[in-house]
């Protein structure tokens, strides 16, 4: 039997379901949720393993979920569309999710001529069908794309109910050609711990905040030390402005407390350890607007450094 492998980027725009559909895929919470836009400031690697069963192939997915589409306006902004850009960029197949709620706007034009421009296939996925009360009302969206592109496939979804999905998996993995295993079986993200652990003090902190405050926001991790029952972390928590960080430290530290005990909770699942973990909210005012801040953020860019790749 043959086996099957590549790449596959969820693109859409902001809150559509991409780090939703990731994480339901692979069976594993790899992307931080929320309903703010703009929670996935990077590109996200997930992995499929798909045994072989009868009447189909086995394969190899790997899913890139990415920031959304969307004019950029800062520093972050850029860095974001520079990762979308970078997903795209030789992969197999686009996954273009789109939330069936929405009314149809200039990021579509956008990104539908991000795909003609790729000229590589896609599949359009009409996520959230869990709230449509009557699933005619796909008909006039699915004309509305149809007319404008040639997508390979159409399928509905529900990635928060799991709905479409073995479809899907099974509709991707025949659109991937023959190929390698890219990663080792056992492996689910190209994710470093510590970014992970990163993401989720930000997942909590953007879920404890609001309007701008959660933008505002940066997680850096500058201890992680994993002893065998026990790991100590610490980590700082940036913001733009002295008035964010009172948002943040709340009175008398208690917003900070409810934080750190919810993100200690979701990293001793990831560890496997206890946890021990201090938390700092410092101000970097403009940071988002800063090259050389955004791109320090960048795990993949600190590994460069770290290997001596990278410019020191
Ligand atoms: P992203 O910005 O495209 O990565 O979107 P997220 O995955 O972060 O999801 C944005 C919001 O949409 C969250 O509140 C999700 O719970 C919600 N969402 C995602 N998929 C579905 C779905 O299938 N049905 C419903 N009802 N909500 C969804
Ligand atoms: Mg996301």
């Amino acid at each position: 039997m043959p086996f099957h492998s590549g790449f596959a980027a969820i693109l859409g725009r902001p809150n559509a379901g991409k780090s939703t559909l990731l994480n339901a895929l692979v069976g594993e919470k790899l992307a931080i949720i929320s309903p703010k836009p703009q929670t996935t400031r990077n590109r996200i690697l997930g992995i499929i393993h798909v045994p072989q069963q009868k009447g189909h192939d086995a394969g190899q997915i790997v899913l890139i979920d990415t920031p959304g589409v969307h004019r950029p306006e800062s520093s972050l902004g850029r860095k974001m569309m520079a990762e979308v850009h970078e997903a795209m960029e030789g992969c197999n197949l686009i996954l273009y999710i789109v939330d069936v709620k929405k009314k149809w706007d200039d990021s579509d034009d956008f990104i539908l001529k991000l795909l003609k421009k790729s000229g590589t296939p896609a599949f359009l996925l009409l996520n959230k069908i869990d709230l449509l009360a009557d699933k005619r009302g796909l008909l006039p969206i699915i004309a509305q794309f149809q007319h404008r592109y040639d997508f390979k496939e159409i399928i509905p979804i529900s990635a928060v109910k799991k709905t479409g999905l073995d479809e899907l998996l099974q509709c991707v993995l025949k659109a991937l050609p023959h190929g390698p295993r890219y990663f080792p079986a056992d492996q689910i993200t190209d994710q470093p711990l510590r970014f992970m652990v990163a993401e989720a003090i930000r997942e909590q902190a953007l879920w404890s905040t609001r309007e701008e405050v959660p933008h505002a926001i940066a997680v850096v991790v500058e201890q992680f030390e994993e002893g065998e029952r026990l790991t100590r972390i610490a980590a700082a928590i940036y913001c733009d402005r002295d008035s964010q960080r009172a948002i943040i430290l709340g009175k008398g530290g208690q917003m900070l407390k409810k934080i750190g005990t919810a993100a200690r909770l979701d990293i001793e699942k990831m560890v496997g350890t206890r946890v021990y973990l201090e938390l700092f909210v410092k101000v970097q005012p403009g940071w988002r607007e800063s090259r050389r801040f955004v791109e320090e953020l960048d795990w993949r860019r600190q590994l460069e450094q770290i290997a001596g790749k990278g410019p020191a």
